[in-house]
């Protein structure tokens, strides 16, 4: 025989019923099959609703039309289906249900209360109602029918809400049923009965447990659990989009998981089938088709790790106390205490010092066990041998389950690494002593983000990169633009996703978590209807999508905004910019940036702020952290100045020069910017302190490319007119180097200690001799580098090459986790 349990999902509908009788009609062919039903989705909580209703007086009758628009419609749709379905009888039996349940209500108003197994009768009648319209679906697809009444037969022990199965005793009660092999066995699940023949719960979402017991009882070759998804995934599938479905997995492995929260099975499923190795299959109600997950003795081993799951509502209770260390039967006493209540005890940790001891209960216990501990323990209490006990609500517990860990070092390691680095603190840890399982005690508020990253970092080799990109103009654009041509291969060839969740400039700010579309995206900001953003929108943004490794971008130039990567950074960011303000205002925010970022674990990647995409902050950290120490820096910087000097070379006029960049759209929109040699200063500034020199601005020997009384004027043609009258001056210049076979280089320098950018005459031996043209040059003499320095070379302006130097920042940060 078969057993095959549908689950609430299964059950909603017309649809639903008629696609559970095809598989079983169709499991029917080849084997005896029995079926298990839980009550139609949304029923019991109903149900559950309506004796609550009653205890507090209310008549019910709301709860009670609900259930009427769910049951009635799906009958009717039966009855209009098939023709010898008898819709009228069942609409009778179920009218005549609810009468029943409505008296009971009309007693408990009365009552003021709910007797247990009152309460159980009401609550089942959901599975009631399953087979009463099954059977006669099934009669009417002209299938005989076997009904099996778990209160009689599945004789159980235990709370009335919540009872196990005696599977030796229920086994000889199937013994003496009579068995018709022709007929599809159907039974209700989520009850059985004591040995009184009262009818009792299985607890909630017990349907699962029900299924098992009769597939033990029976001898079942297989127990098949058929719900609203294909299996069983790493992780609730709804929780965490890529969770990966798993094939196959131990019966311990799966045991684990749902004591721990995998929902997709009720914890005590499996040990009635392990005992009597009956394989058992996760399949999806709706694509029968798929294999589903097989649970048997041994596990898929090419998968150590099988799932992490989660269990909320947890209260922590810590017990500690000076007497603690020598008192004797200590935990004895404080366990049994708590069973006494039946509260049951999901996770327990003790300190090796025996000072204290923590366990978590589900927090509905919370006040019972207080009361118990309390009690047990009072005159320890009394005398300060203990402390008052400790309850802390709000709290869940994550774990990590498989067989494989066993075997496999650094799964605690990797366990806890991701947790930290989602910034989530542990309250307390436990591991099986089967090495199946390990679990961390968390606030319950970070659940989400800790799934996602700890399933990241177990199952994915697919790093997902959130990222809020503000300022979209020439870089920010081109950064965009980068991403969208870039997209397709990160994804499936380098295995990083980068999802733009965020896009804004000073006027308007539009948000997707599941990623913003990029296409038209400068229009589609310009028409925004959405307005700028504030720090607070970004940090709720983090807080409320859970996002585990966020990214602001800064493509601006606005000194406000780098200003508040501290902000961006204690709210969960790791900021990437070209945009210079932030490194070369004050040296204490610059300290403080670094220091938050430590602190955080965030990143703060700057690469494009010197020599645009050229590997110059990076490769001098290398070089620094690898021991080097800089003994003398020289560099051209600025791709403007370095292609004006080159004209000039060829014979043009500084002022023609000049012209013919800003023509050509290579210099700031106002010339002069980039030749009073500030933005090179700044550079410097960078580099200086990169290597360690505590200097600001001001201590920077500085002097233009061009006197600062000649780049006067308000307009272009004022400036240009102002540069002419200097072409003479600075022709002499380059006719006196040109004279000792030397060139003209506008160079920043670091020597012993003094940072310097102005004119220099360079020979033909000097590295910068030959740059030119726009390019960028860095040579750095080093301890490791002397006497022939490193050089760095190539163009450093331009927005595709300072675009690629930011989204190559942004890359490096898919190794996050193993930096953290
Ligand atoms: P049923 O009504 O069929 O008993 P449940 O809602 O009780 O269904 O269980 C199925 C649900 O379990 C799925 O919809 C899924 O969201 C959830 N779930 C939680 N963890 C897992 C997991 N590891 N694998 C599959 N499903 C899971
Ligand atoms: N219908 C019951 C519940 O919702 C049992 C089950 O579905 O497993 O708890
Ligand atoms: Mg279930």
């Amino acid at each position: 025989m078969r057993v095959l349990k549908f689950g609430g999902t299964s059950v909603a509908d017309a649809k639903r019923f008629i696609n559970v009788s095809d598989i079983a009609i169709n499991t029917a062919t080849q084997t005896q099959t029995a079926l298990v039903l839980s009550a139609p989705a949304k029923i019991t909580n109903l149900l559950v609703a309506l004796v609550k209703s009653g205890v507090s007086g209310g008549d019910g009758s709301e709860q009670i039309t609900q259930i009427r628009s769910i049951i009635e419609p799906l009958i009717d749709t039966l009855d209009r289906q098939y023709d010898r379905f008898d819709g009228q009888r069942i609409l009778k039996e179920f009218n005549t249900t609810l009468d029943l349940v409505q008296r009971r209500i009309d007693g408990i108003v009365l009552l003021g209360v709910c007797p247990e197994p009152v309460e159980a009768f009401i609550e089942s009648r959901g599975e009631s109602f399953s087979i009463l319209i099954m059977h006669e679906l099934l009669k009417a697809r002209g299938y005989k029918v076997r009904i099996v009444d778990p209160v009689t037969t599945l004789i159980t022990e235990g709370g009335v809400l919540e009872s196990s199965v005696n599977i030796e005793k229920s086994k000889e009660r199937y013994k003496m049923l009579p068995d018709d092999k022709e007929a599809i066995t159907l039974m209700s699940g989520f009850c059985g009965g004591n040995e009184n023949g009262e009818l009792v719960l299985l607890g909630r979402n017990g349907s699962d447990y029900s299924a098992a017991c009769l597939a033990a009882i029976a001898d079942a070759s297989c127990c098949e659990i058929w719900t609203d998804v294909d299996g069983v995934y790493s992780c609730d599938p709804r929780a965490v989009s890529d969770a990966v479905l798993l094939k196959r997995m131990s019966y311990k492995e799966a045991m684990e998981l749902s004591y721990f929260g995998a929902k997709v099975m009720h914890p005590r499923t499996i040990a009635p089938i392990a005992r009597f190795h009956i394989p058992c299959l996760i399949k999806n109600t709706l694509n029968p088709q798929g294999e589903g997950t097989l649970i048997a003795e041994d596990t898929d081993r090419s998968i150590p790790i099988k799932g992490i799951s989660d269990l909320k509502n947890i209260s922590l209770v810590n017990v500690s106390g000076p007497g603690m260390k020598g008192m004797v039967g200590m935990a004895g006493r404080l366990f049994s205490a708590i069973s006494a209540e039946k509260i049951s005890i999901v996770l327990i940790t003790q300190s090796s010092s025996e000072y204290s001891i923590s366990f978590c209960i589900h927090t509905q216990d919370a006040m019972k066990a207080r009361a118990a501990i309390e009690n047990e323990f009072l005159l320890e209490l009394k005398e300060g041998l203990l402390d008052p006990v400790e309850i802390v609500d709000k709290k869940a517990i994550i774990s990590v389950v498989g067989d494989g860990m066993k075997t496999m070092k650094g799964t605690s390691g990797k366990f806890f690494r991701a947790l930290a680095q989602a910034n989530i603190n542990v309250n307390a840890i436990a591991q099986g002593s089967s090495e199946r399982s390990i679990s961390a005690v968390i606030d319950e508020g970070k659940v989400s983000e800790a799934i996602a990253i700890c399933h990241m970092s177990f199952f994915s080799s697919r790093q997902v990169l959130d990222l809020v990109v503000l300022g979209i103009g020439g870089v920010g654009g081109e950064l965009l633009a980068q991403i969208q041509r870039q997209h397709h291969k990160l994804k499936y060839v380098q295995g990083i996703e980068i999802r733009v969740v965020g896009v804004g400039n000073s006027k308007h700010f539009i948000k997707d978590i599941n990623g913003i579309d990029l296409d038209n995206i400068q229009d589609r900001l310009k028409n925004s209807e959405d307005s700028a953003f504030s720090i607070d929108e970004l940090r709720r943004l983090v807080e409320d999508s859970h996002l585990v490794n966020p990214v602001l971008v800064d493509c601006t130039s606005n000194e406000k905004l780098a200003l508040s990567y501290i902000d961006f950074m204690q709210a969960g960011f790791h900021v990437v910019t070209p945009n210079k303000k932030a490194n070369t205002c004050s040296y204490e925010y610059y300290k403080g940036i670094r220091d938050t970022a430590r602190k955080c674990h965030r990143k703060f990647l700057y690469e494009a702020n010197v020599g645009a995409g050229l590997p110059v902050i990076n490769t001098l950290q290398n070089l620094l952290s690898a021991g080097d120490s800089l003994i003398e820096f020289k560099g051209i910087m600025s791709g403007t100045l370095s292609y004006i000097f080159g004209k000039v070379e060829e014979g043009m006029s500084l002022s023609q020069a000049t012209m013919d960049a800003y023509e050509k759209g290579f210099t700031e929109p106002n010339p002069a910017d980039d030749l009073d040699g500030m933005d090179v200063a700044r550079k410097l500034l960078i580099l200086a302190r990169e290597c360690g020199y505590r200097t600001d601005l001001d201590d920077i020997v500085m002097e233009g490319a061009v006197e600062s009384r000649f780049l006067k004027g308000a307009t272009l043609d004022e400036l240009m007119a102002n540069l002419r009258e200097y072409d003479a001056i600075f022709d002499k210049k380059v006719q006196k180097a040109k004279e000792s076979g030397r060139v003209l280089r506008y160079v920043a320098s670091i020597r012993e200690g003094q940072c310097r950018c102005g004119i220099e005459a360079v020979d033909v031996s000097d590295p910068l001799y030959k740059v030119s043209g726009g390019e960028n040059a860095l040579a750095f003499t080093t301890d490791y580098y002397k006497p022939i320095p490193l050089v760095i070379r190539g163009y450093g302006a331009g927005t595709a090459v300072t675009a690629a130097g930011v989204l190559s920042d942004i890359l490096r940060l898919q190794n996050w986790t193993r930096e953290g």
